[in-house]
């Protein structure tokens, strides 16, 4: 009988067909040890405000606040009358505390033998430097800097001078195209953008000026350009044009921080894009501090006097905002960046990285471990990773077996996994596992952090029981949240709190499992309708990826006029694993066993590579369109558009 697809309105919520039992206990010496303990969310639960107040006491403030939190909903206001300098909290008071030989950052060029090592007493003057250089060139409190470079230390140096004076970056990814930055440039209006000569890309210099000159030809607004030299590539000069080296190096190393009000905006940072035209999201200061400082602290257990921290995300995105300058500046870590990719000069850098400077956390995405897995397990194990005390996931669901094989192969058996949810819009991580005190299940980031009030709903915005699926919601503002989208106060209402009256949605489904434990189910413009029932991507990737032959999976519903919609499959093999003739076969009864046959897909294609976003995010609006043989939607923000010729390729010999 033919299924009519009904609403999204009418929908019951998601089916819950995954069935997890491995469970990992935190290990009692890390537990015995750890930054937080049980009673943090015992204290939040008492009285949020004061848990969130004294979370923002670790910050150094000019003036205190006089009011913790003004909700005039959907708009907050977080410690109002406080008076803070962002780069003072990440990089002088260190100094004044005696820390300025501690590293703040390992830099790791691309090519071996580039690397440098930035104290924070060189950090502060490297900032104080560039500062003074904004400042001549007539960047103001409250103007708008774009900056777009590759993975080198003047990008953070350029971020926190932009803080120090109260400027708004708006860091635009270095591997975007000219309309993209030009967009981007153009929505915030920025007058004046840094960028670099090029950047080492694998394993060659990748130029990044005749982009700005393109997309600054077309942006009047644009008064001046500052260009480190990386590279030494042969560039095009332009009169707005100015070297870092000539405006930067002459400056005094003293620069006094004045401080900025706690909601003054910090920077604005476009969403990666995954499901359409990217959204300038708009973060301030001292809330933002406070949470991306307290989570980095005790979502990896950070001890900074001897932990060696990495988070391998690209700067660009929000993962690098708050988990490679914010967060662990102001908590006074010492971190690794690195400049290239995982596969350059070989597919065992991420591990010699490791090696060498003896990492103690590793912050990374389900992508890039999905892809190690499709290299094989001999890679990690030719390098000494016994360092490594705690593993961290963000950015997509991570499928149960990615996780257990990141455990086991990268973590030997003893690092816990944090997987963490948050989005560029949250500011800072809100839902995950504690280290110390989460019995984690693969798979799940388990529990909203002590002051968060997370919850998944049905189409009524009603609390699902345990055992439910539907819509995540989170019910209370935080510190660290949107203030709004730039420019545009009604799309950040429409998007965000139209949904479910007073409740936040950020766009994802998700479970709550029968301990009452958080599961992602992946993004609502996903979900499926098979038959009646709304099944997640996720877990039938999930599925997928538990074979032991398949490496990556991704997943569409395509209408199909006896089900509705029909799940159609994407699956990348491992290493070892020949496409054979059965293989199509061989999965589909393996999602059958694992997760009951309404979750059986229709068509599986085995392809070389599945389509992402320059975040390395599965973009399956696209597959949706090759499935359902459509002109293929938005593009810009893919990374390699030749992979949906060759996914098409496919499609005719499908089974
Ligand atoms: P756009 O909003 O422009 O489509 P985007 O959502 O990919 O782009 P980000 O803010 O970078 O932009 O990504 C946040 C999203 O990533 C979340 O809403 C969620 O869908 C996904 N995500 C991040 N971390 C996790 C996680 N640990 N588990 C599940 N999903 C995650
Ligand atoms: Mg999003």
């Amino acid at each position: 009988m033919a299924t009519e697809t009904p609403g999204r309105e009418t929908q019951e919520t998601l089916s819950n067909l995954l069935t997890e039992t491995r469970r990992f206990a935190p290990p009692a010496e890390l537990a015995a040890a750890a930054n937080v303990t049980a009673e943090a969310y015992e204290e939040a639960e008492r009285d949020r405000l004061a848990f969130w107040e004294r979370a923002a006491e670790r910050l150094t403030w000019a003036e205190r606040w006089h009011t913790t939190l003004e909700w005039n909903a959907p708009f907050a206001k977080w410690f109002v009358g406080g008076k803070l300098n962002v780069a003072y909290n990440c990089v002088d008071r260190h100094v004044e505390a005696g820390l300025g030989d501690r590293v703040a950052y390992y830099w790791e060029g691309e090519p071996e033998g580039h690397s440098r090592t930035i104290t924070y007493a060189e950090l502060q003057r490297e900032v104080a430097k560039a500062a003074n250089a904004l400042q001549e060139l007539g960047v103001r409190k409250g103007d708008r800097v774009a900056i777009y470079m590759p993975m080198i230390p003047e990008l953070p140096i350029a971020m926190l001078a932009c803080a120090r004076i109260g400027a708004i970056h708006s860091v635009v990814f270095g591997g975007f195209s000219v309309s993209a930055l030009k967009n981007r440039i153009e929505d915030a209006n920025a007058k004046l953008v840094i960028t670099a000569d090029g950047g080492y890309r694998r394993g060659k210099p990748n130029p990044l000026k005749p982009t700005v000159d393109e997309a600054v030809a077309e942006c009047p607004g644009v008064e001046r350009v500052v260009v480190v030299r990386r590279t030494g590539q042969e560039v095009n000069w332009t009169d707005k044009d100015i070297w870092w080296h000539d405006i930067v190096d002459r400056q005094p190393a003293e620069h006094e921080a004045v401080p900025h009000d706690a909601e003054d905006p910090l920077f604005i940072l476009y969403t990666s894009g995954t499901t359409g035209k990217p959204k300038g999201i708009l973060h301030t200061t001292g809330g933002y501090l406070t949470q991306t400082s307290w989570t980095h602290w005790a979502v990896f257990d950070l001890k900074p006097e001897t932990d060696i921290y990495w988070c391998t995300a690209d700067i660009g995105w929000v993962t690098g905002h708050s988990y490679i300058v914010y967060g662990p500046l102001a908590n006074a870590a010492t971190s690794v960046i690195y400049e290239g990719t995982p596969d350059t000069p070989h597919r065992g850098r991420f591990w010699e990285i490791v090696q060498k400077y003896k990492v103690t956390i590793l912050y990374t995405a389900p992508t890039a471990i999905r892809t190690f897995m499709k290299w094989g397990a001999d890679i990690p194990a030719k390098f000494d990773l016994s360092s490594l005390r705690i593993l961290g996931s963000v950015g997509e669901p991570i499928n149960p077996e990615a996780y257990v094989w990141y455990r086991e192969h990268i973590g030997g058996n003893r690092c816990p996994v944090v997987d963490t949810w948050w989005q560029t819009e949250t500011g800072a991580i809100m839902i995950t596992p504690l280290p110390g005190i989460t019995h984690a299940k693969p798979g799940a980031a388990m529990r909203a952090l002590p002051g968060i009030v997370a919850d998944v709903v049905d189409d009524k915005g009603e609390s699902v029981p345990n055992g439910g699926g539907g819509y995540l919601v989170i019910r209370e503002p935080w510190p660290s949240m949107l203030r709004t989208i730039w420019g545009d106060d009604k799309r950040y209402v429409d998007t965000y709190w139209s949904r479910f009256e007073g409740l936040y949605f950020p766009g994802d489904g998700a479970k709550r499992d029968e301990d009452g434990d958080i599961w992602l189910l992946g993004r609502v413009d996903d979900v499926m309708l098979v038959s009646g029932h709304n099944i997640s991507t996720t877990e039938v990737e999930s599925a997928l990826v538990s074979h032991p032959k398949v490496a990556e999976a991704a997943v569409v519903g395509a209408s199909d006029p006896v089900t509705g919609q029909a799940i159609v499959a994407f699956v990348i093999l491992r290493g070892e694993a020949e496409e054979s003739e059965d293989i199509a076969a061989e999965l589909r009864a393996h999602v059958a066993s694992t997760l009951g046959p309404i979750a059986k897909p229709r068509q599986i294609l085995v392809v070389p590579e599945l389509p992402k976003t320059r975040s390395g995010k599965i973009m399956r609006r696209l597959l949706r369109d090759v499935a359902e043989n459509r002109e293929l939607g938005d593009v810009t923000t893919l990374t390699d558009s030749s992979v949906m010729k060759l996914i098409a390729e496919k499609l005719p010999a499908a089974k």
